[in-house]
């Protein structure tokens, strides 16, 4: 049986079909509907965040917030290149110079020791992501900015469901954002979301996200289109019913994986972090002087049909489209460069067995 790195969580069929079934009846299939704002109410609660705002993915999420900010033109945001081509991409079509920090080795995050070299009079902004569902430093970071007068916007794509002493990933910074993509841990098939405190961003952000029209006779910014349908809210209702228990499942497959390849020989596990509660995203394997290379680790895994991901490799400090841009280069973030030349993410879904886990760890280990 071929294992893919991902398998998205469902509802049942019939489950799905109760929540859409009145759609048809009202007829009103996307503009923030009934669906739409239930989803949103109940992910404030999930979250314990004062504010939700729903989008049709996380990459909009991320630029909409962004924007909101109305930061200068060629204003200077320090981010990680050990990330999803988003995170970079959001602050360059924002009209912003992403300045790379390195990451630490420990959990892949954002090294905080290296934030304050970077800052200039023009940095104004901060853009960590929690990779892997690992949260950063985010009490360092908090100091920092605020020494410094310096917005943050986590980019907390992986880190959904996850806490610290029981305060959710969506409290920290000044804004942080989510996606519901298919392939994460909580999915509204596309979608993602802004999560923030200040009052004042509410209605900034409900009218970026509907082409910066107040009214519909009044446009206050230029903005696009990204709005979250009722379809895709009703199968976030439909799959937050169901969260807990498939964050659990993950969890066992972790543990797993935790026993057979923690403590061997050339092969890293990032440690539990202190204080925070997985929601076990992803399972990130550095393969450092180990008898097989990551890229052969790879190979002999697609060989058994199993797929699993160079992620995140290459760094976006290298992609070709920031060849120009004076801050590129993976050689000035030497352990992300580490990592991105040595890391696999191992399959992990709910309905990962152990079974496959030790299939999987068989073949890495023989
Ligand atoms: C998935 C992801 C995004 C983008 O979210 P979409 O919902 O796919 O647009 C951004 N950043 C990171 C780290 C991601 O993993």
């Amino acid at each position: 049986m071929p294992i893919n790195v991902t398998r998205s969580s469902m509802p049942d069929f019939e489950e799905y079909c109760n929540e859409i079934r009145e759609l048809w009846d009202s007829r009103w299939l996307t503009n923030m509907g009934v669906k739409h704002k239930e989803l949103q109410a109940k992910l404030e609660q999930y979250l314990g965040v004062r504010h939700v705002t729903l989008y049709t993915n996380g990459h909009l999420a991320l630029e909409n917030v962004i924007a909101a900010m109305n930061f200068p033109k060629g204003s200077e945001v320090i981010t990680t290149p050990f990330t999803f081509a988003s995170t970079t991409h959001a602050i360059v079509r924002s009209g912003l110079i992403p300045v790379f920090c390195d990451v630490n080795d420990v959990d892949y995050t954002m090294d905080v020791s290296k934030i304050e070299a970077l800052i200039t009079d023009k940095t104004v902004a901060i853009v960590p992501v929690h990779v892997y569902g690992n949260l950063c430093d985010v009490d360092a970071i908090k100091l920092i900015a605020d020494r410094h007068g310096l917005k943050v916007i986590y980019d907390a794509a992986h880190a959904f469901g996850v806490t610290k002493n029981g305060v959710s990933a969506a409290c920290f910074g000044n804004a942080s954002m989510f996606s519901f993509h298919a392939t994460k841990v909580f999915n509204t098939i596309e979608g993602g979301a802004v999560t923030y405190a200040d009052d004042a961003l509410v209605q900034v952000l409900d009218d970026r996200k509907n082409f910066g029209l107040h009214t519909p006779e009044e446009g206050l910014y230029a903005a696009g289109n990204a709005k979250m349908s009722e379809f895709q809210a009703a199968m976030g209702i439909c799959n937050l019913r169901h969260l807990d228990g498939e964050i659990a499942k993950r969890g066992v497959a972790v543990a797993r994986y935790r026993e057979r390849l923690c403590g061997v020989d050339g092969i890293q596990i990032c440690p539990e972090q202190r204080d925070v509660t997985s929601n076990y995203a992803y399972f990130p394997v550095v393969f450092d002087g180990y008898k097989y290379t990551r890229d052969e680790v790879f190979e002999r895994l697609r060989a058994e049909d199993i797929i699993a991901r160079k992620y995140f490799a290459p760094l976006t400090n290298s992609f070709e489209c920031y060849r120009t841009l004076p801050t590129a280069g993976a050689d000035k973030t030497p352990v992300a460069q580490h990592l991105a030349e040595r890391v696999l993410t191992l399959p992990l879904f709910a309905d990962l067995t152990v079974g496959d886990v030790d299939r999987i760890c068989d073949i890495i280990l023989i």
